[in-house]
């Protein structure tokens, strides 16, 4: 079956993160997702939130996948239903889990659901700072930029 490298982002800012984390990696790996390697967990504050918003956690993990994107996306949104959070929410609202696909090997794919590579990933430092401590050299297929390349711009625009 054709594999694919994935990387994956997983945040939250409600209850125990860093278990919805375990759970999270626990469930890819037992839906036959392999080889997966957890970056470290970043705090940060929140951006763009209303006051009073907890911090976030911020991790990544990179995996090798033999599941379809769209298939994949839906696993993620499981696994974020089941860690407790509501299937509709407010845009930015606190939640104990956030599963974003990020890069699935140099595929670029658009669908209304998905797109990869995450539309947002570039701007965001809570994605690309804990994937640069993983996958620093991995290339987006649409910029030709490694996600290092990307973190350290991001850091010089700040
Ligand atoms: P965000 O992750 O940007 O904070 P949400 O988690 O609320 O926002 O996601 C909103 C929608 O984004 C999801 O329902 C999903 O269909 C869509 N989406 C598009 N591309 C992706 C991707 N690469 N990974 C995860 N979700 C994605
Ligand atoms: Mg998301």
């Amino acid at each position: 079956m054709m594999s694919s490298k994935i990387a994956i982002s997983m945040g939250g800012n409600i209850g125990c993160v860093e278990d919805n984390f375990h759970i999270a990696v626990e469930a890819l790996c037992r839906a036959g997702i392999s080889m997966i390697n957890v970056s470290p967990v970043f705090s940060t504050a929140p951006v763009d939130c209303p006051p009073g918003t907890p911090d976030f956690h911020n991790a990544a993990l990179t995996a090798c996948c033999t599941m379809a994107p769209l298939e994949l996306l839906d696993l993620c949104k499981q696994l974020e239903y089941a860690a407790g959070r509501p299937e509709c929410y407010p845009r930015n609202a606190p939640r104990p889990l956030d599963l974003d696909i990020i890069l699935y090997g140099d595929l670029v794919f658009e669908h209304d659901r998905l797109q990869i590579p995450h539309p947002r990933a570039l701007e965001r430092r809570f994605v690309l700072e804990p994937l640069a401590a993983i996958a620093p050299e991995w290339i987006f297929p649409t910029t030709g930029l490694t996600v290092k390349q990307h973190f350290e711009r991001l850091s010089m625009n700040r």
